[in-house]
């Protein structure tokens, strides 16, 4: 039995999101999707809406668990008795943040392991924040989260996307 933690800010939850989230949850038994309760970046939905969004947008996995936390993921991961962390690889600065992490986290917690998901093609460059400067903007970000996401996301810019 493989427990993995799937760790983010999620703000708010992307189609690059669930297509990791989907293929992990495939490959490892349980999967646990863990929301920053507080990220070091400004966040734009609370911890309970990207929670509940989350729980919406993974509800067809039966196999995957949202939860928000604080702290260290190591330290998230430990309480949930899972063996992997997953995150997802977009280009050359995601990997060279996660190689950093990974090196620390490894010595934190030397048997927990990191598995890490290439984008699926077309979603390299969809990342949460660049969809809130887009909707910001007055663009369309329909095709890269759920459709509740997207009507969220248009409610907290205003009027600019009606
Ligand atoms: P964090 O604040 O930890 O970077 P994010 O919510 O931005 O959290 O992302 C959570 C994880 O999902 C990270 O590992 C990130 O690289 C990955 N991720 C985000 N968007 C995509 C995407 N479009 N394709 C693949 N992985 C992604």
């Amino acid at each position: 039995m493989v427990v993995a933690v799937y760790p983010g800010s999620f703000d708010p939850v992307t189609k690059g999101h669930i297509d990791i989230a989907e293929r992990a949850a495939a490959l490892f038994d349980e999967l646990i999707v863990g929301v920053y309760a507080s990220p070091a970046k400004q966040i734009m939905f609370s911890t309970e809406e990207r929670v509940e969004l989350l729980k919406k947008a993974l509800f067809h996995l039966s196999n995957v668990r949202v939860e928000s936390f604080t702290g260290l993921t190591v330290a998230f991961a430990k309480r949930s008795k899972a063996d992997v962390i997953v995150r997802g690889l977009r280009m050359g600065s995601d990997f060279e943040r996660e190689f950093e992490m990974a090196q620390m986290n490894k010595r934190l917690a030397p048997d927990v392991e990191l598995a890490c998901f290439m984008t699926r093609s077309g979603y390299e460059f969809v990342s949460s924040s660049l969809l809130k400067e887009i909707c910001d903007l007055g663009g369309s970000i329909d095709e890269f989260v759920p459709a509740e996401v997207a009507a969220l996301m248009k409610e907290k810019f205003g009027h600019k996307n009606r």
